[in-house]
């Protein structure tokens, strides 16, 4: 990450700029703007050596007008209150624009999980469990994983919550596994929301995803299973990456193989497959390809790497991946870009679902999952869309005002207490 690249600022100038060309009445955006609540928690743990850390956790409630506070925690060493407030207001913005009763929240910590054991791993997350134990709760504010967490952190987060009210919560955290009240359909959601975006996308030119060439950014739970389910839809996955580095073959990779191979421990520098070329994590993104999806971190096509992709199309799996100057230089290119509030949306709509089921004490057959995960992206695409006709601007700029005016209409009615 480049040193003045300010994640919380590229949210806000976005803002800023969807109020003035969707012509907001600004009167309630100051409210939107900052969140309504930021904790730092300092987290002690006893080291396997017998040392004693003490590790920095954030969680950021932004809005909890249009419904509970809901969003990830994620484990990343370079995790910053900043970035947490970003995180924090895209999903207030992510929730509106699909039209999902949720406000947005986001919570990190600052570690690489990869040091820690899983003794360690699980001693953190309880604690930080317990530190924010007042905040949250199923009707509060609901966690759910994001960047290197997973329905193991989730279900130590369930069981820490549960063990302090004295009976089980389900609903506190949705990404949890089935047999302690997980939805059918939640692992895989973020990625099927991904290429269900891709589709959406694609059809605006009247084209298929069959064939389409497509690179993407991160071999993580979103990139993985967006490559996967990808490549069971016909298109041709030419590029893929993890932290180490990418792989790129001309004639696409076999996406099961090595999804698989990434899970299973292994890293891409060293695999090996006929016509597989390695290639730097920026190589990727400029490589030959029809859609590029960025799936891994915020940051990551820059002004330059914009004036440089050979794509038509980008779909944002990750959050926040372009920063604001790129998205000018790609709209004067005619580059065509779905946005992350909208194109990652899908692992938050199938929060949703999980959160209705636990409430209703109720377990859904997956492919009812998938058909009403489809259905609301369907739906808000073409919404996106018309407004982006009506306002003549970008898709990005379009879901922006759609869930600017959601938030705001809603401060409105409400009104400001006291
Ligand atoms: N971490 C995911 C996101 O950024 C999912 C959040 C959730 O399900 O609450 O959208």
């Amino acid at each position: 990450m480049s040193s003045e690249y300010n994640p919380y600022k590229n949210v806000v100038d976005a803002m800023e700029e969807a109020m003035e060309i969707g012509k907001i009445d600004k009167h309630m955006f100051e409210i939107i703007k900052n969140p309504q609540r930021e904790i730092k928690v300092y987290l002690p743990v006893e080291m396997d050596d017998g040392s004693v850390k003490v590790f920095e956790g954030y969680r950021v409630q932004h809005s909890n007008i249009r419904g509970p506070f809901k969003g990830g925690i994620r484990y990343h060493q370079n995790v910053t209150l900043n970035e947490v407030k970003a995180l924090a207001t895209w999903m207030s913005l992510k929730c509106a624009v699909v039209n999902i009763p949720f406000g947005g929240a986001k919570g990190g910590i600052k570690v690489d999980p990869s040091t820690l054991s899983k003794r360690e791993l699980c001693a953190l997350t309880r604690r930080y469990t317990y530190a924010i134990e007042p905040i949250i709760g199923a009707d509060r504010d609901i966690p759910a994983p994001d960047v290197n967490t997973n329905a193991q952190i989730m279900t130590w987060l369930l069981d820490t919550y549960s063990q302090l009210h004295g009976k089980p919560c389900p609903g506190v955290v949705t990404g949890k596994p089935l047999e302690l009240g997980g939805s059918k359909g939640r692992p895989s959601a973020t990625g099927r929301g991904i290429v269900i975006s891709t589709k959406l996308l694609l059809a605006e030119d009247g084209k298929e995803l069959k064939d389409t060439r497509v690179a993407i950014q991160g071999c993580g739970n979103v990139g993985g299973n967006t490559a996967r389910i990808l490549a069971h839809r016909g298109a041709i996955v030419v590029a893929i990456s993890d932290v180490y580095g990418a792989i790129y073959c001309e004639s696409g990779l076999n996406a099961d193989q090595v999804t698989a191979y990434v899970e299973n421990g292994g890293k891409l520098t060293d695999y090996n497959a006929e016509g597989v070329i390695h290639m730097t994590n920026e190589e990727l993104l400029l490589c030959d390809c029809d859609v590029l999806i960025p799936a891994a971190l915020e940051n990551q096509i820059t002004a330059d790497i914009a004036k440089q992709v050979k794509c038509s199309y980008i779909v944002e799996g990750a959050n926040g991946p372009t920063t604001v100057d790129a998205d000018k230089i790609l709209q004067e290119r005619g580059i065509k870009l779905v946005p992350d509030i909208f194109a990652n949306s899908g692992g938050v709509i199938v929060s949703y679902f999980e959160w209705v089921q636990n409430i209703q004490e109720i377990a859904w057959e997956k492919p009812q999952v998938n058909e009403m995960l489809e259905t609301i992206l369907t739906k808000a695409f073409k919404e996106i869309i018309e407004e982006s006709k009506r306002s003549d601007c970008t898709l990005r700029m379009a879901a922006y005002i759609i869930a600017l005016k959601r938030l705001i209409h809603t401060e409105e009615i409400k009104g400001i207490f006291p």
